[in-house]
């Protein structure tokens, strides 16, 4: 068996959702290209879905690369609600943490020891197994943006300012505090858990959010011309940020290919791609909110009328698990049967890059999630946005309001609102979103271009990958069998 110089082992950990995976696994894919080894920790059931549904341990990566389960009991129910995303934080650091303190011990005197630590959301774990681990040193990768992360970052000075919590009729108050978001943010552009009074996970979000100090870098999914501004406040605090996005777009390019390896958790439906050749040039809004939002029936009938009586063509995905309630079943009113009849497409899953990127996508009515966000940037889709939860409420203000790539219909959902905004999207303004469009496409793909910014500081963090194994101790530089 050939021997190889091991330029270095990372252990990647994302937070166990659709979204975290896909770029998480994006970034070990690039890294894998990069020759590095990487070992991937994903709850059980992740693990059974990737299997099953992707290719992911079937010839794209190296034999380098190493998908690897949790021991079973990782919560995965719904983390739309605050309840669900608390339980998967107390499972992650009852389950995840102890097995990764001891596996990560095992590892090191198996000849192949870890050379450092990617993790996504939940820091705390990372930082504090590796306190107890050889102080391997750890990189907080965030998949969201810049504009999110530093909203995060900030709410301790919203609380010590009294802008937090939200007073009562208090959603249009001015948000001062924080730096860079002073002109335009209001308390309903906050993420979503500020809008409640004593919720923990406002406070476990930022808890976590400011100990990216204590990393060795922060990688953000973005790029410097898109969210220069406040990455510039992000580096007061965290002075090394690696921006590499957008991720998606740089792996093809490096992949030479028109499309990534889909990492979907869903059984994607290709039929709609021809449905899509079959119609006009930006003709089609596509609506999508995610992998984790759930809406209401009633809310679903807004969206529904709003889209029919818009008169566009339409490619919807309606997970099976979209809609919450009782009255899920209820029969659908003949003039939408009919309308989607003449007008739309209902999917349940979409290869959703490949969709963005189809040339008969005019329109992305979404739910801001920052990956669909980026997606939707990187293909030059104008958005309209109505953000769930999280970071969308900040992501939304951001493509309405400071990049002006589409419209923020935040905390409205009514059918006349719903048609106006589609209306005016793909129609009445529908030359000046797409000029922005364009441009911001141009911009993102100079940054993922040799020499572009996201392009260097991609090759920056390899270096410094690389530069850390090569000073680990005599006894831990290994040579590793490929
Ligand atoms: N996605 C997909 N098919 C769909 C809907 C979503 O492949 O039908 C992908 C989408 O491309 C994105 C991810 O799922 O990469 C969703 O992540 P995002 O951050 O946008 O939202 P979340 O699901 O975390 O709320």
């Amino acid at each position: 068996m050939a021997q190889v110089e091991c330029i270095g082992h990372i252990l990647i950990f994302p937070y166990p959702a659709q979204g975290h995976v896909n770029s998480m696994l994006k970034l070990a894919h690039l890294l894998d290209l990069a020759n590095f080894h990487i070992t991937f920790f994903v709850s059980s059931t992740i693990h059974a879905r990737l299997l099953a549904l992707t290719d992911v341990d079937s010839g794209r990566f190296s034999p380098r690369f190493r998908l690897k389960s949790f021991p079973p009991g990782i919560y995965d129910g719904g983390i739309d609600s605050r309840e669900g995303a608390l339980e998967l934080y107390h499972s992650l650091h009852t389950i995840a943490k102890p097995f990764l303190k001891q596996y990560i011990a095992h590892n090191r005197d198996s000849g192949l020891p870890f050379t450092c630590f990617i993790s996504d959301l939940v820091l705390s774990i990372a930082l504090e197994v590796s306190e107890q681990c050889f102080n391997l040193p750890v990189y907080y990768f965030r998949t969201i943006g810049a504009c999110a992360f530093w909203a995060f970052f900030s709410l301790p000075d919203l609380f010590e300012a009294g802008e937090l919590p939200i007073k009562e009729n208090g959603m249009e108050s001015p948000i001062t505090k924080v730096k860079g978001m002073e002109d335009f943010l209001r308390a309903r552009d906050l993420p979503s858990w500020c809008r409640y009074e004593e919720d923990d996970t406002a406070r476990i979000v930022y808890t976590e959010t400011r100990r990216a100090v204590e990393a060795r870098a922060l990688i953000l999914n973005t790029f410097e011309d898109l969210e220069g501004p406040i990455l510039s406040q992000i580096r007061t605090k965290c002075p090394k940020v690696y921006t590499i996005g957008p991720l998606h777009a740089r792996l093809m390019a490096t992949l030479a290919s028109k499309s990534t390896h889909s990492n979907s958790l869903w059984q994607e439906d290709e039929t709609c791609m021809a449905w899509l050749d079959s119609q006009e040039p930006k003709s089609v809004i596509y609506v999508s909110f995610g992998s984790i939002s759930v809406i209401t029936r009633q809310q679903l009938m807004e969206f529904w009328y709003g889209l029919v009586n818009s008169g566009k063509k339409f490619l919807w995905v309606m997970r099976s698990d979209l809609v919450a309630g009782k009255d899920v079943e209820s029969p659908i009113p003949s003039e939408l049967e009919e309308g989607t009849k003449a007008n739309g497409y209902i999917i349940g899953w979409a290869p959703q890059e490949a969709v963005l990127d189809h040339p008969a996508v005019g329109g992305f009515l979404t739910h801001s999630g920052w990956n669909s966000t980026l997606e939707s940037i990187a293909a030059g889709v104008p958005m309209i946005c109505w953000p769930f939860f999280a970071d969308q409420q900040t992501n939304s203000r951001f493509v309405g309001e400071v990049w002006k790539l589409g419209l923020d219909m935040k905390d409205v959902c009514d059918r006349s609102s719903v048609e106006k905004l589609i209306r005016e999207l793909m129609e009445k303004r529908k030359g000046e979103f797409l000029e922005r469009a364009e441009n911001m496409v141009k911009l993102a793909k100079e940054a993922i271009s040799e020499g572009g910014s996201s392009y260097c500081n991609f090759d920056c963090l390899i270096q410094d990958i690389i530069k850390l194994n090569e000073s680990m101790s005599e006894e831990d530089t290994v040579k590793c069998a490929d």
